[in-house]
C-alpha cells in the first residue's frame, strides 16, 4: 500500500483550487492526472522579465516590461476585430491588443489616464508597437516575478493556468526522509529532494534547463535509482521463483544439426554454449541474445528450444508479426521433423475448431514447441509444462508483455530474449534491467557485404534504368516506401502509387505488401517474392523485422532521410542474405541538412550494427531507437539515459548494493527507499518485496 505521506501527491489534480473538469482534462493531457505528474512536469523554457526598455527603444519579439499611461480605448467596430487600448510612455505609443475582449473588464484594469505596468511580448507592425494579451497588467508599485518557468502546453491550455496548478502541486510536496546516501549527496553537491524540485521549477537562465544542473541531476538520480531498484527486485524475484536445471542428452540436438544445410559458425556455437549452460543451472535463465541482422539467431534459439524438449518440457517461440511466425514455421518444420519434435503455430489467424485443437494438444503436451505472435499471451493458452520461452525481435514487445509470457506454464520458464537492434549498455539497463547477455559475433560464411549508395531523387530515372537491368538479369528486389508519419492511409496511397509506377516502368511483376493487408495476403506476397513469381516487392515497413528471402539482392529505401539509422540497418539486413552480391540504395528527396547527410553517409560507410545503434542513440535518443514502450523510456520522466548515462551506471551499482545489504528494505534508509519507489510509481516492485 502506498505510504500515507504520499497521499497528497497522488490526489487528482482536481484537488487543486481553481481546477475544474475542463482545466483538469487539459492539464492531464500535458502532464498527467495526478499532482505527482505536475511536480515532475519540468519546465522547457524560462521567461526573463528583467528587460525594461523605453518604448521607443524596445526590441521586437522580446518580453518587455514597461511603465505606461493609458491614452484611449478603441473598441472594435466589427466583432471579429480585436479591442485595442493605446498606451504610452514618454518616448512612444503602443497598442495593447485583445481578441474576444470583455470591454468592461478592460475598462476596469486599464482606466483612462491611469499609470500601469504591463509585461508581455512586444511586436512591431509597420512601425506600430503592439503587445497582444499582456501577461501582466499591474499598478506601478506592483511586483512581477523576475523569472518564470515555461511549460509545454496544449491547445486551449493557458500558460498561467498550468503554471498556477504546478505551483499548487509543488506546495503540497511533503517533507520526506532522505532516501539517498548523504555522503553521495555531499560529494555531488546535490540538495535534498524538495529543494532540488523547487530549483528545477525556478529557472532563471536557459542554462538552468540543462540536464546537467545539480538539481536536474539529483532528480534524475532519484528516478534512475527507483528504476534500477525496481528492475533489480523484479529480476531477483524472477530468478528466485523459477529455476530448475534443464538437461538433455543431446540426441535431438544432434539430429537437428545434422539436418542443417550449413555448419554453425563459431559465434553461434559460443552463444548456444552460454545459453545451454544457463539452462542447465539451478537458477532461472534471463538472457538477452544480441546478434546483428542476419547473424543467424533463429537456429540458435531453436537449438535452445530443442534442449528444453530433450529435458521433457515445452518451448514457446514468440515473434512480433504473422509473417515472421509463418517464416519461422517454414524453416523450422523440416528441422523439427528430423528430430521428432512436434511444432505448431498459434496466431490471431487460428480460430474456432483448429485453435481449440491446438490448445488442447498444447495442454496435453502433444505439442513440443509453439510458435506464435501476441496470441500466445491469450488467457486460454496453457502449456503442460513450459521450460523455455524465446522472444524474437523483442523490440515490438513491451516490458509488461515479456513478463506475462514468463508467467505461463506451471512453473516460470527460462527466458531468452533476442534482438537484432544492438542495444547500447546504458539503454539495455533501463529496458531490460540486468539480463545476462550473449552476443553472436560474425556472420555466416559466404556473405558479401552489401554495397550501399546514397542518391538524390533527381536521379530516380537512372535508378529505375539500373533496376530494370538487374531485374532483367533475374535479380529480386525490395522497394520500401516513404514513411509518412501518423497516417497509415497516406503511406498506403504512396506505396500503391509507387507500385503502379514501377510496374509500368520496369515491365516485371510487382507485388505490394503493407500493414493494412490481411496476414494471409501479406504472407502470399512474401512467398511470391521468395518463389520468384514476383521480382519486385513494394512495401511499407512491415518487412522491417526479420524477414528472410535470401534470393533478394536489391533494397531501395525511398525517403531514406526519414528513417532512423537502426531502421535503415534493419532494412538493409533484408538483403545480402544469400550468396549473391547485394546492394542497398538510399534514395532521398529534397535537399539534405547537415545531420541528415552525415547520417546517410554513416550508413554508407559502416555495416556494424553496434556503431550504428550508438550513433542513433546519440542523434535521436532512446525512445526513437527502441520505441518508447520497449526502451522503458515511458517510465522515465526526469532522467535521460544519454545525458545521465553516468548516473545510470551508478544507480545500477547502488541498487544492487542496497538490496544486498537490505534485501527487504527494512532499515531506516530502506523505509525511505520504499517511499521513493512509490513516488515513482514502482508499486509492482514493492509487491515483490512483500512477497519475498
Ligand atoms: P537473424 O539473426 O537476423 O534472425 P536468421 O536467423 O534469420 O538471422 O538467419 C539469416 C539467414 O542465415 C537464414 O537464411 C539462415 O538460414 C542463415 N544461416 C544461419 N546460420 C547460418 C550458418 N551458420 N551458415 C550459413 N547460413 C546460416
Ligand atoms: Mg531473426
Amino acid at each position: 500500500m502506498r505510504p500515507s505521506i504520499l497521499f497528497p501527491l497522488f490526489a487528482d489534480i482536481r484537488a487543486l483550487s481553481g481546477v475544474g473538469p475542463k482545466l483538469e482534462k487539459l492539464i492531464a493531457k500535458v502532464a498527467g492526472p495526478r499532482l505527482v505528474d505536475l511536480i515532475f512536469d519540468l519546465p522547457v523554457g524560462v521567461v526573463d522579465r528583467s528587460y525594461r526598455p523605453k518604448l521607443s527603444a524596445a526590441e521586437a519579439g522580446r518580453i518587455a516590461t514597461v511603465a505606461v499611461s493609458v491614452l484611449d480605448h478603441l473598441p472594435p467596430r466589427i466583432k471579429s476585430q480585436p479591442y485595442k487600448v493605446r498606451v504610452s510612455d514618454d518616448s512612444a505609443v503602443m497598442e495593447l491588443v485583445f481578441f474576444r475582449a470583455d470591454a468592461r473588464y478592460l475598462m476596469e484594469v486599464l482606466p483612462l489616464r491611469a499609470q500601469r505596468l504591463v509585461s508581455g511580448k512586444i511586436e512591431r507592425f509597420q512601425d506600430r508597437l503592439q503587445m497582444a494579451h499582456p501577461d501582466y497588467i499591474l499598478g506601478l508599485d506592483g511586483t512581477l516575478p523576475r523569472h518564470e518557468p515555461v511549460y509545454a502546453l496544449t491547445e486551449g491550455l493557458a500558460a498561467k493556468s498550468l503554471s498556477r496548478a504546478i505551483k499548487g502541486a509543488l506546495e503540497r510536496v511533503p517533507s520526506m526522509a532522505e532516501w539517498q546516501d548523504p555522503a553521495f549527496l555531499k560529494q555531488r553537491g546535490f540538495a535534498p529532494f524538495g529543494e532540488a524540485l523547487a530549483a528545477v521549477h525556478a529557472p532563471s537562465h536557459e542554462a538552468d534547463l540543462s540536464p546537467s544542473t545539480p538539481a536536474r541531476q539529483r532528480l534524475a538520480y532519484d528516478e534512475l535509482l527507483a528504476n534500477q531498484l525496481a528492475l533489480t527486485l523484479i529480476r531477483a524475484r524472477l530468478k528466485e521463483v523459477g529455476g530448475r536445471a534443464l538437461h538433455g542428452d543431446g540426441t535431438r540436438k544432434a539430429l537437428v544439426i545434422a539436418a542443417l544445410p550449413f555448419a554453425l559458425t563459431d559465434g553461434q556455437l559460443t552463444a548456444l554454449a552460454e545459453i545451454e549452460a544457463d539452462m542447465a543451472g539451478e537458477t532461472r535463465m534471463l538472457r538477452l541474445l544480441q546478434g546483428d541482422v542476419g547473424s543467424g539467431k533463429t537456429i540458435v534459439a531453436f537449438l535452445a528450444l530443442t534442449r528444453a524438449v530433450e529435458a521433457g518440457l515445452q518451448g514457446a517461440f514468440m515473434a512480433p508479426t504473422e509473417i515472421l511466425v509463418r517464416q519461422h514455421l517454414a524453416t523450422l518444420l523440416p528441422l523439427a521433423a528430423a528430430a521428432g519434435i512436434k511444432l505448431a503455430a498459434l496466431t490471431g489467424r487460428e480460430k474456432g475448431a483448429s485453435r481449440e485443437a491446438t490448445l488442447k494438444a498444447l495442454a496435453a503436451g502433444e505439442i513440443d514447441i509453439l510458435i506464435g505472435t501476441h496470441a500466445l499471451f491469450s488467457e486460454d493458452v496453457g502449456f503442460r509444462d513450459l521450460g523455455l520461452a524465446v522472444v524474437d525481435e523483442q523490440h515490438r514487445f513491451g516490458v509488461h508483455q515479456r513478463m506475462q509470457l514468463q508467467g505461463k506454464g506451471k512453473r516460470p520458464a527460462d527466458v531468452l530474449v533476442m534482438t537484432a537492434t544492438p542495444i547500447p549498455r546504458t539503454l539495455a539497463l533501463t529496458a531490460f534491467g540486468d539480463m545476462d547477455v550473449s552476443k553472436i559475433t560474425g556472420r555466416p560464411p559466404g556473405r558479401q557485404p552489401v554495397e550501399t549508395r546514397v542518391i538524390g531523387a533527381a536521379r530516380l530515372d537512372d535508378l529505375i534504368a539500373h533496376l530494370a537491368k538487374a531485374l532483367a538479369a533475374g535479380q529480386r528486389a525490395y522497394w520500401v516506401c516513404p514513411l509518412v508519419e501518423e497516417s497509415e492511409k497516406i503511406d498506403l496511397a504512396a506505396a500503391e502509387e509507387r507500385a503502379v509506377m514501377l510496374r509500368g516502368a520496369l515491365g516485371v511483376s510487382v507485388g505490394l505488401v503493407h500493414g493494412r493487408m490481411k496476414a494471409a495476403e501479406r504472407d502470399a506476397a512474401m512467398a511470391a517474392l521468395k518463389s520468384g513469381e514476383i521480382q519486385l516487392l513494394v512495401a511499407t515497413t512491415v518487412i522491417e523485422v526479420g524477414v528472410d528471402v535470401p534470393e533478394a539482392t536489391i533494397m531501395v529505401v525511398e525517403h531514406a532521410e526519414r528513417f532512423g539509422l537502426s531502421q535503415l540497418h534493419q532494412l538493409r539486413g533484408r538483403v545480402g542474405r544469400g550468396t549473391g552480391k547485394s546492394s542497398c540504395i538510399l534514395l532521398y528527396h529534397g535537399r539534405l541538412g547537415e545531420t541528415a547527410k552525415a547520417r546517410l553517409a554513416a550508413m554508407r560507410d559502416t555495416d556494424d550494427g553496434f556503431i550504428i545503434a550508438e550513433m542513433d542513440l546519440k542523434l535521436r535518443g532512446p525512445g526513437d531507437v527502441l520505441g518508447k514502450r520497449q526502451s522503458g523510456m515511458e517510465e522515465l520522466r526526469l532522467a535521460d539515459p544519454v545525458a545521465h548515462a553516468e548516473l545510470l551506471g551508478i544507480a545500477h551499482d547502488d541498487a544492487r548494493l542496497i538490496l544486498a545489504r537490505d534485501p527487504q528494505l527494512r532499515s531506516t534508509r530502506g523505509e525511505a527507499l520504499r517511499v521513493l519507489l512509490y513516488l515513482f510509481g514502482r508499486d509492482d516492485a514493492v509487491r515483490y518485496l512483500r512477497a519475498g
